[in-house]
């Protein structure tokens, strides 16, 4: 069944055709006119109410859909989580940073949504997976010590800011203090004064600018002149120095788990996540931001940014598909890659949950209707659809997200 899915034009997003999410819908639906001037930044593909999708034949919402035919979500899926999809499944095309965040685990997220239910509207957990469609900039994870120590020590105007008794304590730490150093440190950096901080800020910036290129680059100059462009003198911008800066080149992905410090950066990627708002925000926002909740709740487990790219496995002996599939049941994603031209057929592997498929590249036919780049199609549990290829140079691209039980 072909779905008609919902655009988001959060202003960080890439305008117009530049735009992953703004190409793929022009593709499907070729009367839709795109704006040049306006930001395509999400198309949200599930049953969330913020942005339901429905059937492209009948206007129907999906979530009322599913909620007439529960069976088509499949048994264990039902026996998990209801009679509802667990997951939600987008694109995202980003040409300004997302705030730096972290997301609760289960238990957080509960006393969270006690304690301040209008803020943390939910007590579900919000693991999230990113695939790269386009080369992707995030930040992921905190940086080994001795390199947050060593941007410490070298950028007096940060060192400024967390003040010289920690950032002293800091920088002599050994390993088994690192942690607690840290967070005191974070913990400095994010309660200073913001007009202190924003004059510190302005004179890096100014710093920077007479640097010769290999200061600069040690120190991302243009990553952080960028970020304070469009964030002018906001305390997220020293983020950098404290979290894994790491680009996916197409098709690599990254996982991010409770308590895990991020912020994606620029890029279009596929995201796939477990339906929560629970969102706490620390800088590279205008909206609320908490402080005391997040530097609680991170882990300040320091690591290579190496470490933190998510692998995908052959799924099921299939030459064809690869699996990303996190350590939680809410979701995982497939990828079809048909890149031999000779395939002229394909069987998918049927699931024993509902899914939802986005084709990326390419032209398929199903039951004599073809549906190419960006169509969008929810697959009942159990169905085993049967594709022709039509694709004849470029390859065929789908990715197809369901619950992972
Ligand atoms: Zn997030």
């Amino acid at each position: 069944m072909e779905l008609k899915c919902t655009v988001q034009h959060y202003d960080w997003g890439k305008k117009g055709m530049n735009s992953k999410v703004a190409q793929f819908l022009k593709a499907a639906n070729p009367e839709i006119k795109i704006d040049e001037d306006k930001p395509y930044a999400e198309l949200w593909m599930g049953t969330h109410l913020n942005g339901p999708s429905v059937l492209k034949n009948t206007g129907e919402h999906l979530h009322e859909y599913v909620g007439k035919n529960v069976t088509i979500l499949g048994d264990k899926v039902r026996k998990t989580f209801g009679d509802s999809l667990p997951f939600l499944f987008k694109v995202l095309s980003i040409d300004k940073a997302l705030s730096i965040q972290a997301h609760p685990d289960k238990q957080l997220a509960t006393n969270l949504n006690k304690l301040h239910p209008t803020i943390y509207k939910d007590s579900n957990h919000k693991p999230e997976l990113a695939i790269a469609l386009t080369p992707f900039k995030a930040l992921c994870g905190f940086r080994p010590v001795t390199e947050i120590q060593n941007f410490v020590n070298t950028i007096p105007e940060l060192h400024n800011i967390i003040g010289d008794n920690t950032a002293e304590h800091f920088i002599g730490c050994n390993e088994a203090d690192a942690k607690k150093y840290l967070k005191k440190c974070l913990e400095r950096i994010l309660t200073h004064h913001s007009d202190s901080t924003a004059s510190q800020i302005k004179h890096f910036i100014n710093r920077l600018s007479s640097m010769d290129e290999s200061s600069r680059e040690m120190l991302h100059a243009s990553i952080l002149e960028r970020l304070n462009a469009d964030f002018p003198g906001d305390v997220g911008c020293f983020g950098i120095y404290f979290f894994n800066l790491i680009e996916l080149k197409p098709g690599e992905a990254i996982y991010l788990g409770p308590n895990e410090p991020h912020a994606y950066l620029s890029g279009d990627c596929i995201e796939c996540m477990a339906c929560s708002d629970n969102v706490v925000r620390a800088g590279l926002t205008p909206k609320l931001k908490d402080v005391p909740t997040l530097i609680e709740m991170l882990t300040y487990q320091c690591e290579p940014g190496s470490q933190k790219l998510f692998k995908s496995k052959i799924l099921m002996n299939n030459n064809f598909a690869q699996i990303f599939q996190p350590p939680i049941d809410d979701f995982s994603i497939i990828q079809i890659n048909i890149t031999d031209n000779t395939i002229k057929e394909y069987k998918m592997i049927p699931l024993n949950s509902a899914s939802i498929l986005l084709i990326t590249e390419g032209k398929i036919e199903i039951d004599n209707k073809i549906y190419q780049k960006g169509s969008v199609l929810f697959l009942g549990a159990n169905e085993q659809l049967q594709l022709k290829i039509l694709s004849e140079k470029s390859p065929t691209v789908i990715f197809q997200a369901s619950a992972n039980v």
